[in-house]
């Protein structure tokens, strides 16, 4: 019997849904066409939900979904998707873009030979019976310059190809490394030089508040007279209205368009010009590319669904198939430090700095970091609180989250260590793992320990005096708990010191009280990990 449900909306390819079924404990249930009010009932029952771009993915449906733990985007834009209700209720979100990289690219060349030689138009021409030869005299791409803004998947892939068609191509990516591109002859420029010199250019930025309207009524004027724009990325990264005024005046020769800034659009204005062609988002509508992303997506939420890898996650960071069996030592460490932390620290948690040394630092630390912050607030918070939204609602808290990387210490190949600030009072408990796999606590406070931390404990702090170690054994005698382990740590004879008693059985606010009335105990708190 299948022990997950996932739901597929909006004609996923079937070649993903036969992965989803072939696990055997994953039922796919697909729905190419479903009313909201349908959707809205069924979606409380599923643990995945797989949506191309049609499906409002909004608040009101996230917070319906009651076992939701995944949502995959086959394809790449989110923009159908709450990406903050999601993050808050702690679903993962992830997408599969790599899978229109070459479908999109193609259609970039195909978009740009036609405005080169004004394919659509003369087309339409001879549809109307008219022979219009010299009205479509076009212009060659070889040696042009090529300008490419955003240098990524696609753009990349759209570069080599005009390369291969001998134009002279540059681009400009502010994320991109000079040197990485200088092997393949691809000059990497800045955006100015863009603007100044190239013949054609192409955007294949993400639309974000940086490239919103990157292309203006400013930057068209920078660019050389009889240009040509592309734009096969999002809507709005060129401004269509500015767009408009340089295609209508000539500063602009032509454009093509793939995307606008609402969709779907046929009305507007910019279709009435002849020098400009455009398609109805079919950047990465072939046959491959949906068969490749549902293929993409329905592995990503398979793997994260039985194994918790994280591929594609748009609100988490990436952790390979086996990535965390691999480093469950650690991440049982992280957790168990987190929690003996929290509940030793009274207060409402400010800062909470972690520091990674040594083997530890292998693993993903953002992955470690949020298992941390999780195990932080999982005392205060108890249900609601996951690795996806962990760190978000530390953020919404107003905790700040420090991680840093430290050498190697001297005594350990591994530690991780974690300072927590609260308005009260701030703890240090540093912990490592030794090759019997067992998370050990090695100090409290700057006092060398060595805990096994599990099940029920009690964490003392007191003034090393006689008597002290013996009024916890009356009382726990008494109370009939018996001690399973004790551990002891002081600064100096006499001086301030720290008791840690694991015990059998849980221990009670009035076994605490008890305590607290025993000379020289300055505080006694009760542990669970
Ligand atoms: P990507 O993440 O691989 O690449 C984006 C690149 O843009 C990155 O290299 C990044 O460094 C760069 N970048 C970010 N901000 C920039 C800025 N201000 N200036 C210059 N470069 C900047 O993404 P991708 O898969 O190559 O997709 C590119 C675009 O194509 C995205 O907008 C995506 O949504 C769109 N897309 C459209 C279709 C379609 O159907 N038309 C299909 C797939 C992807």
């Amino acid at each position: 019997m299948a022990g997950y449900k996932v739901l597929l909306l909006d004609g996923i390819d079937p070649a993903g849904i036969d992965i989803i079924g072939a696990t055997n404990v994953i039922e796919p249930i697909v729905h190419d066409k479903i009313s909201r009010d349908q959707l809205l009932d069924i979606i409380g029952d599923v643990d995945g939900l797989i949506v191309r771009s049609a499906t409002a993915v909004d608040r009101e449906l996230i917070q319906n979904a009651k076992r939701l733990r995944v949502i995959g985007r086959a394809g790449v834009g989110v923009d159908n998707v709450d990406l903050d209700a999601a993050t808050e209720r702690g679903v993962l979100v992830m997408n599969s873009p790599g899978g229109s990289t070459t479908t999109t690219a193609e259609h970039t060349v195909a978009m740009l030979f036609a405005l080169a030689r004004n394919i659509p138009q003369a087309y339409k021409t001879l549809q109307n019976h008219k022979w219009e030869k010299n009205k479509f005299k076009g212009i060659e791409l070889a040696g042009k310059t090529f300008g490419v803004i955003g240098l990524g998947r696609i753009g990349s892939e759209v570069a080599r190809k005009c390369q291969a068609m001998a134009m002279n191509v540059i681009a400009y990516d502010p994320y991109i490394n000079p040197d990485a591109h200088l092997s393949s002859g691809l000059k990497l420029v800045d955006l100015q030089r863009i603007f100044q010199q190239a013949d054609f250019i192409t955007v294949h930025v993400p639309l974000s508040e940086n490239t919103r309207n990157l292309i203006n009524k400013r930057t068209i004027a920078q660019m050389k007279d009889g240009v040509r724009i592309l734009n096969c990325a999002r809507g709005g990264i060129v401004n269509e209205s500015d767009l408009y005024d340089a295609l209508k005046s000539g500063k602009v020769a032509g454009a093509a368009l793939d995307v606008f800034e609402t969709e779907p659009n046929t009305e507007s204005p910019l279709l009435e010009l002849e020098n400009f062609i455009a398609t109805p988002h079919l950047g990465a509508s072939t046959v491959e590319a949906q068969r490749k992303v549902s293929e993409d997506i329905c592995r990503q939420v398979c793997d994260y669904l039985l194994e918790n890898a994280v591929e594609g996650a748009l609100n988490f960071p990436r952790l390979e198939a086996g990535q965390v069996q691999r480093y469950q030592h650690f991440e049982n460490l992280a957790t168990r430090l987190a929690g003996f932390i929290a509940q030793i620290c009274d207060g409402r948690m400010q800062t909470v700095s972690i520091h990674y040394s040594g083997e530890v630092c292998d693993m993903n630390l953002n992955y470690l970091t949020s298992t941390i912050v999780r195990s932080l607030l999982v005392p205060v918070l108890r249900e609601g609180i996951n690795l996806i939204n962990a760190m978000h609602v530390a953020k919404l808290r107003g905790i700040k989250v420090q991680e840093t990387r430290l050498p190697a210490p001297e005594n350990f190949t591994n530690l991780i260590v974690i300072e927590l600030k609260t308005d009260v009072e701030s703890h240090r408990v540093s912990g490592t793992v030794f090759t019997d796999k067992l998370p050990r606590i090695v100090n409290v406070d700057g006092y060398p320990l060595e805990v096994v931390p599990h099940g029920h404990m009690i964490f003392f702090t007191n003034n090393d005096k006689p008597g002290v170690i013996g009024g916890i054994g009356n009382v726990l005698g008494r109370c009939n708990v018996n001690i399973a382990g004790m551990h002891l740590g002081r600064e100096q004879e006499g001086g301030r010191a720290l008791a840690l008693l694991l015990v059998d059985n849980p221990v009670s606010n009035d076994v605490i009280e008890q305590f607290r009335q025993i000379p020289n105990i300055l505080s006694a708190k009760v542990v669970h990990v």
